[in-house]
């Protein structure tokens, strides 16, 4: 079975790591014996009809506003995809952007896809460094964050953990993140999924549900994904 991964703006939006993501995907889906397709989408390009996971990273401000205007033209073959249920992760940049709006310290508005029910606006500081949340579906969760950007989700939507060390969404809760449908939106740079297979695994799971394939994993070693995850959960601050 190949499993056909669509990876957003990968020259523009691509900070700390998060090109591990892609890695981390395509590794565990290989061990579990399918084949990987990533579809490195540029602007300009059409996307795909079969797309199984979404994914999307981290930018500044820059390359942010370098990819609005496309965005907006693959808006709403995204809200259909995630709509439909396919699995995706879109990190810091991109998930402030599957929002309404993020707007700069400046005050320039860079508009989003409307996918999302949430809006980012810059706040008086950057929030940095590593942060450990709680998930209700997959327990702890580390990584590390990096942005200006506070984030207020709309009423009926929830985080996808909360915050027991870092920053987070904002300044007004303690959520970090959203989840709605199959779509995990996170401000976790790090890269995430290396450090939290459990999430990846989901990633990879719903996927094959989606193709009707068996979602009995072969269970991995992975001692030194664990290993990673235990030393990213007790680095200071
Ligand atoms: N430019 C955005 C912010 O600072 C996103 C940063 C990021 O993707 N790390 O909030």
């Amino acid at each position: 079975m190949t499993i056909n991964i669509l990876h957003l703006y990968p020259k523009e939006m691509n900070l700390y790591g998060d090109h591990g993501n892609i890695l981390a995907l395509t590794r565990r889906l290989e061990w579990r014996g399918h084949k990987t397709n990533v579809i490195h989408y540029e602007p300009g390009m059409e996307i795909p009809k079969d797309v199984d996971i979404i994914f999307g990273g981290g930018g500044q401000d820059s390359g942010q506003g370098k990819i609005e205007k496309d965005l907006k033209k693959i808006a709403k073959v995204l809200k259909e995809k995630i709509e439909a249920g396919v699995p995706t992760l879109l990190i810091c940049g991109l998930y402030q952007l599957m929002g309404k709006y993020f707007e700069t310290a400046e005050g320039q508005r860079i508009e989003g896809t409307g996918v999302l029910d949430l809006y980012t606006k810059a706040g008086p500081t950057r929030l940095i460094g590593n942060i450990v949340i709680d998930s209700e579906v997959f327990g702890e969760v580390v990584g590390y964050e990096n942005h200006s950007g506070l984030t207020y989700l709309g009423e009926g939507l929830k985080p996808f953990g909360e915050v027991k060390i870092g920053d987070g969404n904002n300044d007004k809760d303690s959520g970090e993140g959203v989840r709605y449908k199959n779509c995990i939106g996170t401000y976790l740079h790090g890269p995430i999924l290396p450090k939290n297979p459990k999430v990846t695994d989901f990633l990879i799971k719903t996927a094959l549900k989606n193709k009707g394939e068996s979602i009995d994993l072969r269970p991995l070693d992975d001692a030194v994904e664990n290993k990673a995850h235990k030393v990213a959960a007790s680095r200071p601050r």
